[in-house]
């Protein structure tokens, strides 16, 4: 298996429901019945903060993801730098 590289990190405290990343990226992102987006797989950091690592093949499309939310509370990270890729 890939190694995992980078951290999908989302801050579901901002989200605004706009299912931008949904409409993105459907496997990942779903919506839920309050109306905020749910990062399948992720886990969480008490309710607030979720995260999904993910490998260099998965990095674009999560990339895009993150780029259509208009709150910008998607970010990913590179585990080994710690930079903020966005
Ligand atoms: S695009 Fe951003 S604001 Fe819209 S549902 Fe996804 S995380 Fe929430």
């Amino acid at each position: 298996m890939a190694e995992k590289k980078y951290i999908v990190q989302y801050d579901r405290i901002g989200c605004i429901g706009a299912a931008a990343c949904v409409a993105s990226l459907p496997e990942a992102w779903e919506m839920d019945e309050e109306g905020k987006a749910i990062l399948k797989g992720g886990n969480g950091k008490g309710d607030e903060i979720f995260e999904l690592e993910i490998t260099e093949e998965e990095l674009e499309k999560h990339m895009d993801a993150a780029k259509a939310c208009p709150v910008i509370v998607i970010h990913i990270i590179n585990k080994e730098t710690g930079e903020k890729l966005i």
